[in-house]
């Protein structure tokens, strides 16, 4: 039988990419290459992290105690360590969810005394894509998701951004450019804004305009350059904004094959001569170096930096 690890081991990495649509947890020493990984469907928040902490405890017997636990989240969420409500989702329609707080749920079930840091999901696979995917030296990192929604997350000299709350850069507002082409079910699929870059070009916005989802849809549909060129108006105001070192694309919809190389040509145009020192637009704008696992692995480089 496996006896737990010794103490001389360094401490175990715990992590969590909460997702609106699933969760996965893991442990390790090397954020890289966890020891166990589990996924499963995001339900009811109480099953939920009962489900979570069922894995954390089983992992404790095998591999020994848990040094600090890094977690990425859907939002809006609290993620100011300072906030009497650290650790608490906000408003969202996921039934339960909404005030349901994450941090108090897993110091209840598992002990007071391991260090837990909270983040937004984005933020976290950004530290993931600085410390091991493709912005590895960078200090000013952007990771947009483009999935069911829009969001981003960045690491500012190294740190994830927070700011009074943190960015949502989904419903930062582009210019309706649907004119242009012909399509059955035209308008943003957003709620609360007519004209914001995830009620223009999330997974959900995709299948509402042309009347199928991305992955059915050929690589020469006209979708693609409505697409790259929403998404490249975003590139252009995070550059103007924020001024990036390197912007990092991930998320369902970026499977599409060649939608980067045409953000970056929609980029190139809109930007005009104006960044004349911009790296390389394949230096610039890239897809995930850890692909699908930015953000697991960023959770567990973010249980490491607790270290
Ligand atoms: P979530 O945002 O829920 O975490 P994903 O990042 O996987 O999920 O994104 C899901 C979205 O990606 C869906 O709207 C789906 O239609 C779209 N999608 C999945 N595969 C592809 C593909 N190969 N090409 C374009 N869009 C895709
Ligand atoms: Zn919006």
């Amino acid at each position: 039988m496996d006896s737990p690890e010794t103490s001389s081991n360094p401490p175990l990495l715990a992590g969590i990419e909460a997702g609106g649509t699933k969760y996965v947890c893991a442990v390790g020493h090397d954020p890289e290459n966890p020891l166990s990984e589990i996924r499963f469907p995001t339900g009811e928040p109480g099953d939920t992290i009962g489900e979570a902490v069922n894995f954390f405890r089983e992992a404790i017997e095998q591999y020994g105690p848990i040094g600090a636990m890094g977690i990425g989240t859907f939002g809006p969420a609290d993620i100011n360590s300072r906030s009497s409500g650290y650790g608490g989702i906000l408003t969202t329609p996921k039934p339960g969810w909404a005030g349901y707080n994450v941090v108090s749920a897993l110091r209840e079930r598992m002990g007071e005394s391991v260090p837990i840091t909270f983040e937004t999901d984005v933020n976290a696979a950004a530290v993931g894509e600085a410390e091991f995917g493709a912005a590895i030296q960078k200090r000013n990192v952007c990771y947009i998701t483009i999935g069911t929604g829009i969001g981003g997350g960045f690491l500012h000299d190294g740190v994830p951004l927070h700011g009074r709350m943190h960015p949502e850069i989904g419903h930062m507002l582009v210019p309706n450019l649907e004119g242009e082409y012909e399509m059955s079910n035209p308008g943003s699929v957003c709620p609360f804004h007519d004209n914001c870059i995830e009620g223009f070009a999330s997974g959900p916005a995709i299948e509402k305009r042309w009347g199928a989802p991305g992955h059915e849809l050929s690589d020469d549909h006209p979708a693609w350059d409505l697409q790259a060129r929403y998404l490249a108006h975003g590139c252009v105001n995070l550059t103007a904004a924020w001024s990036p070192d390197v912007i990092i694309i991930g998320g369902g919809v970026i499977q599409q094959k060649g939608l980067i190389p045409r953000i970056r040509e929609h980029f190139a145009k809109l930007a005009g001569d104006y960044w004349g020192n911009l790296p390389p637009m394949e230096d610039y704008i890239q897809e995930p170096g850890l692909g699908q696992q930015a953000g697991i692995v960023g959770a567990l480089a973010l249980a490491q930096r607790l270290l």
